[in-house]
């Protein structure tokens, strides 16, 4: 196998990896930073991004991260494109095995992988994905344009999803398993003023309803047992995101939901070296500028590491 040695690699190419790789170039690291199989992460899958600071008119979410590569670029970061497939933490240099062929040897890690959309785990919504089943809203809504259309979840995400497709779509159906929407009160405002979106608190997903052109419906349950058919031909998931660790398990320390855990305050991880930024250590906030400002953390974490060797 064909053996590169590098001084920092970032995996990742989201707004954490980004920042970390703009950080790290302009301090003369020269980083090489793979994309992984979803380049630009999450904010590649939305449309407009209202919050991000410095962007008074809002700006789109694929053009933020291209924006947030070509900065990383500018000061010389290697972007390439590749999946990271396999890790070996447990001496330094690191091995980071690309696309299964390969090598690199890094001195310095920083895991900005992200989250990835959760599933029900239903053998029907397995059945329906890519025929009805998805999500992302933004990325598969154009699919359903003037057609009904199931959204899951009670959160911010959901709330931004159902608003986006009742846009596009004919009628949009939340189902939230709570009596109550977790979202923030303005995005809550926002689904509730839509005339075409209707909520069905207190209820469960107990199967996704098909035939061979795809989703026709869901048939749906309450806490009292009652059942309801809803027609639809979109079923969308907007529960929450797993972080991508998989890969990392057994040579990073992980939190119960599979978080990369880092010293408070810092993005150092239990090896010396490997650091985390972004979604992938954070349970909580997952916003882009979040994910920015540890990127920014991991960098200057990793400086000092490189400094201190
Ligand atoms: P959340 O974890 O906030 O919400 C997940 C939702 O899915 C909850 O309503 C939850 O229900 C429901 N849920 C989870 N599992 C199931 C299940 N198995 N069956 C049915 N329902 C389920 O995730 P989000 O992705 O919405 O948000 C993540 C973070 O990102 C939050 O901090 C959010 O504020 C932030 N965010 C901010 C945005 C913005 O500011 N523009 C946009 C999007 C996200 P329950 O409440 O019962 O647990």
């Amino acid at each position: 196998m064909n053996t590169e040695h590098v001084k920092s690699l970032i995996i990742g190419s989201g707004p954490a990896g980004y920042t970390a790789a703009i950080y790290l170039s302009r301090a003369n690291l020269a980083p090489v930073l793979y994309e992984g199989l979803a380049p630009g992460g999450q904010l590649t899958t939305t449309t407009e991004v209202e919050n991000f600071p410095g962007y008074p008119d809002g700006i789109n979410g694929p053009d933020l991260m291209e924006d947030l590569k070509k900065q990383a670029q500018k000061f010389g970061t290697d972007v390439r494109f590749g999946v990271v497939t396999n890790v070996d933490f447990s001496a330094r240099p690191f091995k980071v095995t690309v696309d299964g062929s390969k090598e690199i040897e890094a001195e310095t890690v920083i895991v900005a992988t992200g989250a990835t959309a959760k599933y029900l785990g239903l053998e029907s919504e397995n059945r329906y994905k890519g025929m009805g089943v998805s999500a992302c809203a933004t990325c598969d809504g154009f699919f359903f344009r003037k057609k009904d259309v199931i959204v899951v979840g009670g959160g911010d995400t959901a709330c931004e999803e159902a608003n986006y497709l009742s846009s596009i779509c004919n009628k949009v159906y939340m189902v939230v398993r709570k009596p109550y929407l977790r979202a923030s009160k303005a995005m809550q405002e926002r689904v509730m003023n839509r005339p075409n979106i209707e909520i069905l608190f207190g209820y469960n997903t107990k199967e996704v309803l098909g035939d061979d052109t795809g989703v026709t419906g869901a048939l749906i349950v309450n806490d009292k047992g009652e059942e309801k058919v809803i027609n639809a031909e979109g079923f969308f998931l907007a529960i929450g995101h797993q972080p991508n660790t998989e890969l990392f398990k057994g040579f990073l320390e992980l939190d119960d939901e599979g978080y990369i855990v880092t010293k408070p305050g810092t993005s150092i991880t239990n090896i010396p070296g490997i650091f985390a930024a972004g979604d992938v250590r954070d349970r909580n906030y997952k916003q882009a500028i979040t994910a920015a400002g540890s990127g920014c953390i991991a960098a200057i974490d990793c400086e000092r590491y490189i400094l201190s060797l």
